[in-house]
Parts: structure tokens; sequence; C-alpha cells
């Protein structure tokens, strides 16, 4: 015998950590600046102004913006 209230909490429990694990939407609009470091390619971020490196023509995973200019 489980208890609702049990079965109710891990309903909830499994739904956040569900929520909690979707990847969330990139806000940067990245532009490709056209400068390479071999496989590193250079973005600018045209939403906070800054650039970042990605690997092999992907867009940087995340925006250096909180980090200082
Ligand atoms: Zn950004």
């Amino acid at each position: 015998m489980i208890p609702a209230l049990v079965l109710a909490c891990v309903g909830l429990a499994l739904a956040i950590w569900v929520f909690g694990r979707r990847p969330r939407a990139n806000p940067c609009a990245w532009s490709d600046t056209g400068y390479r470091n071999g496989r590193m390619h250079e973005f600018r971020c045209e939403t906070c102004g800054i650039t970042g490196f990605g690997r092999d023509g992907q867009v940087p995973r995340v925006c250096k913006r909180g980090l200082g200019r």
C-alpha cells in the first residue's frame, strides 16, 4: 500500500526534475566574425556585444557577458 501523498511527491519531484533538465534557449544572437584560430571560430554576440570562440563552427555555448569586459 502506497499512500497517495507519497505518489504525489514522487510525481512532483519527477516533474521538477524533467522541467529543470530542459535546455534553455540561447538568447544570444551569434554572428561569425570570420576570424579563425585553428578549429576555433570567433563569434560576436549581437545581443551583448562580446566575442567568444566556438569549436568547429558551433556557436559558443555560453555568453561571457557576466565575466567582465
Ligand atoms: Zn550574449
